[in-house]
């Protein structure tokens, strides 16, 4: 099949949708912003072996793909709209390909996003790139720059799931994780525990719904793609502030308090990027972030405070412990 077979059958759906103009088949989409809101632009790639493993199959790299993007949009406070999809592969294998794009509907549908565009090539490798334009209400993104000393730092679900998870697929290592296989239990891969953590790595939390309830509510935000401890460390940079950490007070999973030590859990939840949930700042009542939580179903804890030392410093309890703060990177 050529390229153009391939987006006829397995990525030009009907659209719907009086905020779509023109679609797929021109030369680009015609999209329609309302009047009173500002458009957001987000794009992030998925180069396999890079950031994700040859065993993630097609309609999980499909879901993911828009799921990293939908967590940018949900960061930034915003409501997602229209995406577009450059997909590199090595080869037409129709099979493959559908199976991507059930995927990736899958996420369109579940967040309200529509496929407008998008570009079909070969490559050595497969590279999956996606663009959301979403919008907020003018003036309102929330930014990273925000955050005030004095203000909590919160962060939704559990942490260090989606690095856990990644290992254990085979062929686990990607890009520089650098989890160590010796404390998974290979023996119970298929247990729900298991499942649990390689579904979070598969299949990110995009916290969407919780990011728009926070506009007006969080003085800063970031999603957590690279791990905690460096994703907060931007925030904090961004902001001009410090912060302090309480490392026990991290939010863990079960499955993740199971599989590994709690040395282990602590670190990956620390430092184990590909979670995707939502690490904010607010002066808010803790009440009402925990209406909050019980509104959207979905944990939401205090791990510390915005100060306005020059660094974030981390606790165990009232002993300071030294962290490796650097998150992922791809160069150097
Ligand atoms: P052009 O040559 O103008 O770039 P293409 O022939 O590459 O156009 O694409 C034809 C149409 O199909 C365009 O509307 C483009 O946005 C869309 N398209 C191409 N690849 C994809 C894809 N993977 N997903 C969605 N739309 C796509
Ligand atoms: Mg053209």
């Amino acid at each position: 099949v050529n390229e153009f077979d391939i987006i006829r059958e397995c990525f030009d759906k009907p659209v719907t949708d009086n905020s779509v103009v023109v679609g797929i088949g021109d030369d680009g989409a015609v999209c329609r912003p309302d009047a009173d809101r500002e458009l957001l632009c987000v794009i992030d790639t998925l180069v396999a072996d890079v950031h994700f493993p040859g065993a993630l199959s097609p309609e999980d790299l499909g879901y993911r793909a828009v799921a990293v993007n939908l967590s940018d949009v949900a960061a930034m406070g915003g409501r997602p709209r229209w995406m577009t999809l450059a997909l590199s592969i090595v080869e037409s294998d129709h099979g493959w390909i559908s199976a991507f794009a059930d995927g990736l509907f899958e996420a369109a549908h579940e967040f309200d996003v529509r496929l407008v565009g998008g570009d079909t090539t070969s490559a050595r490798q497969v590279v999956v790139t996606v663009q959301i334009a979403g919008d907020v209400p003018q003036g309102r993104a929330i930014l990273r720059s925000g955050a005030c000393p004095g203000d909590s730092i919160f962060v939704t679900g559990t942490l260090g799931d989606a690095r856990a998870g990644l290992a254990l697929y085979d062929n686990g290592s990607v890009g520089n994780c650098s989890v160590d296989k010796c404390s998974v239990d290979n023996h119970s891969v298929g247990d729900r525990h298991a499942r649990f953590l390689r579904q979070r790595f598969a299949r990110p939390s995009a916290r969407v719904g919780i990011g728009q309830a926070l506009v007006g509510v969080a003085s800063a935000a970031i999603d957590v793609s690279d791990g905690l401890a460096g994703d907060l460390s931007k925030l904090l940079q961004a902001s001009g502030a410090g912060g302090r950490l309480q490392i026990n007070d991290l939010p863990l999973s079960e499955a993740l308090a199971a599989k590994h030590n709690d040395d282990a859990a602590r670190e990956m939840a620390l430092t184990g990027g590909d979670d995707y949930e939502l690490c904010f700042t607010s002066s808010a009542e803790l009440e009402r972030i925990q209406c909050m939580a019980d509104d959207f179903a979905v944990p939401i804890t205090c791990i510390g405070m915005v100060t306005d030392a020059p660094t974030l410093d981390c606790f165990d309890g009232d002993v300071a412990v030294d962290v490796e703060i650097a998150g992922y990177r791809h160069f150097g």
